[in-house]
């Protein structure tokens, strides 16, 4: 049983290993098996092997710098759809009390109380100061 540990942490040595990305693909392969226990298409099925391939080339890539690359892209891509998606949760849930507008000048979207009728809203970002109409 040790004998067979140190076999493995041996193999592992100055490997990559798993990593977010590396469960990404995971979830993504298992996602296409019960889509494809629904569907049942052989395109289905050979497809799933690619993220599973992929994720398992990376595990034990000894190409370090490169691997750690691919993660970051990866987490900077996840990061930037969780927070479109949080965006677009919290603006559904106050849609009866607040609306939110960008800045003309600075683009950053500010978040506004929901009164009807036309404003003058100065951005706390850049200081510019422009006309805001709230019809409902
Ligand atoms: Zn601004």
């Amino acid at each position: 049983m040790n004998n067979w540990r140190y076999k493995l942490s041996a193999f592992m040595q100055g490997r990559y290993g798993p990593d977010p990305l590396y469960k990404a693909l995971l979830v993504v392969y298992l996602v296409l098996l019960v889509l494809n226990m629904f569907v049942r298409s052989p395109i289905i099925m050979y497809l799933a092997f690619v993220p599973l391939a992929f994720g398992f080339y990376r595990v034990f890539s000894k190409q370090l710098a490169k691997r750690a690359a691919e993660n970051r892209r990866y987490l900077v891509l996840r990061d930037g759809v969780r927070k479109k998606v949080m965006q677009t949760v919290n603006r559904f849930k106050e849609r009866n009390t607040h609306r939110y507008r960008a800045c003309p000048n600075c683009r950053t979207t500010l978040r506004l109380q929901k009164k009807i009728g036309t404003m003058t809203v100065n951005c706390p970002k850049c200081h510019t100061t422009f006309q805001v109409t709230i019809k409902r």
